[in-house]
């Protein structure tokens, strides 16, 4: 697809953040720019219009800034996954490991229903850890988890191991 080098380029890398030996890959710049960002969001959108998804559940922060467009656009409703006590009424939680220690997502009750078909969306998969939790938080819901979709997935990802053999979609490799 030729649309992904510029999409890839619009990625800033930005050395030792948010610690010392981390190549941190930031979006910001491929929101800034509108043809590189739309493609991103069209290429998702023509992905998944024609699979029966009625919902895009999206990883706080970033994955909240791709899902909503992608979702309006495929008809899908918008769910938050949110980091612990963001969330107003009643929620789920389901943990999961990081470098150093353990975070935790959750996902308020009823907002999905047995037997929707949703798709996940991060900025990012490194591990998988965090798209796992949301797999899970779903699942437990009664949906189905049809695929986790991410802009930037490192190479060396055993996130695939970590997905519950759920499929992940990504559009580019960090540069
Ligand atoms: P994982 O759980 O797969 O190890 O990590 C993925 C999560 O970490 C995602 O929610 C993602 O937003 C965040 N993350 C880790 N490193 C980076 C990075 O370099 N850039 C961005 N944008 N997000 C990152």
């Amino acid at each position: 697809d030729p649309r992904l080098q510029a999409i890839s380029e619009a990625i800033r890398v930005i050395p030792d953040f948010p610690k010392q030996g981390i190549m941190f890959q930031d979006i910001t710049t491929l929101l800034l720019n509108h043809k590189a960002f739309k493609d991103t969001v069209d290429i998702f959108v023509d992905r998944y219009r024609d699979m029966e998804i009625s919902v895009v559940a999206g990883i706080e922060a970033r994955g909240f800034m791709f899902g909503p467009s992608i979702a309006l656009a495929i008809g899908a409703k918008f769910v938050p996954l949110r980091k612990p006590r963001k969330l107003p009424g009643d929620v789920i939680s389901e943990a999961y490991v990081l470098e150093y220690g353990t975070d935790c997502l959750e996902m308020h009750v009823n907002a999905v229903q047995p037997g929707e078909r949703a798709v996940v969306i991060d900025d990012l998969v490194a591990t998988g850890g965090t798209l796992s939790a949301a797999i899970r938080l779903l699942e437990r819901m009664g949906a189905e988890v049809v695929e986790c979709a991410c802009v930037i997935g490192l190479p060396e990802v055993k996130g695939h191991s970590r997905l519950n053999g759920k499929p992940l979609y990504i559009l580019v490799e960090p540069r």
